[in-house]
């Protein structure tokens, strides 16, 4: 290899792990578009650690015996998560023919493989519609127990809608760990909004040390990632599918890509780097 040659390649390394730096990809309920998958399965988890992807992204809901399963709606095939006991949940499978997967599987799962972990808790809700805090703050406590006794605190991070649930675990997790608030709902007049008790400077004084925006919201208002950064605080967006919103997510240099497209998002970050 002559000089020209050696240079070139370490200024390419250089760019490669430069841009390495300003974006990376999360699988949005793992990859469950390939194949014999489906979203939050083990075999997401297996599918998104095989295309080397950052970050695997999935939901949690704690039933009424206390056991944490993986799943992103309230119910599965009419059961609803958070009412039923786990022996009847336990018997729900997904599109793919698997069981409904339990953190504590997932988990396991996880210890075999090098991806980061994004836990979602989804906010509880008793039957009368009002926030279920006492819910959360057990799945809070029960996550990062399991968590902790799996030896996965180095590799996971932890999102949630929930406000209560955000600023607890930012409280409770050990110091470091990632914790983003999940904002950028349709609000009540249809517009993709952003809650105005919850901006970054709240966040950061929260202790939470991200924020997870919708696309469309940080779209509108952009400005508000110079406020993440004068704050310090990452970015992650989701779920971002199209390639222009990829694109506009690696032009304004965001942290983190959610996305049900990992591949493609992928190349069009490596695409970036090379140019
Ligand atoms: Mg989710």
């Amino acid at each position: 290899m002559s000089n020209i040659q050696r240079v070139s390649a370490l200024l390419a390394c250089m760019a490669i792990a430069v841009g390495a730096m300003s974006q990376q990809v999360v699988c949005h309920r793992g990859h469950w578009r390939a194949e014999g998958s489906a979203q939050n399965s083990l075999r997401s988890l297996v599918k998104a650690d095989s295309i080397g992807a950052w970050g695997s992204e999935f939901d949690v809901w704690m039933s009424a015996d206390g056991v944490l399963f993986v799943n992103h709606d309230a119910t599965i095939n009419g059961v609803e998560i958070a009412r039923e006991r786990s022996e009847k949940i336990s018997l729900q499978r997904l599109s793919n023919g698997e069981p409904i997967p339990t953190l504590e599987s997932m988990l396991d799962l996880a210890t075999g493989l090098k991806i980061h972990l994004v836990v979602e808790l989804k906010p509880h809700r008793l039957p009368d519609g009002t926030q279920d805090i006492e819910r959360e703050r057990k799945a809070v406590e029960a996550i990062l127990a399991m968590v902790h006794d799996k030896g996965l605190e180095s590799r996971v991070s932890y999102i949630s809608f929930s406000a209560f649930a955000t600023k607890l675990l930012a409280r409770t997790a050990p110091a470091g760990t990632p914790v983003y608030y999940l904002d950028g709902k349709r609000q009540s007049d249809g517009t993709i909004g952003i809650d105005h008790d919850m901006t970054p400077s709240h966040l950061w004084l929260a202790g939470v040390t991200g924020v997870d925006y919708q696309l469309k919201a940080l779209v509108n208002r952009p400005e508000l990632l110079d406020e993440c950064r004068d704050l310090g605080m990452p970015v992650n967006v989701w779920t971002v599918d199209k390639p222009e919103g990829i694109q506009w997510c690696i032009d304004h240099g965001v942290d983190y890509i959610t996305t049900n497209e990992p591949e493609l998002t992928m190349r069009m970050i490596r695409d970036k780097q090379l140019k």
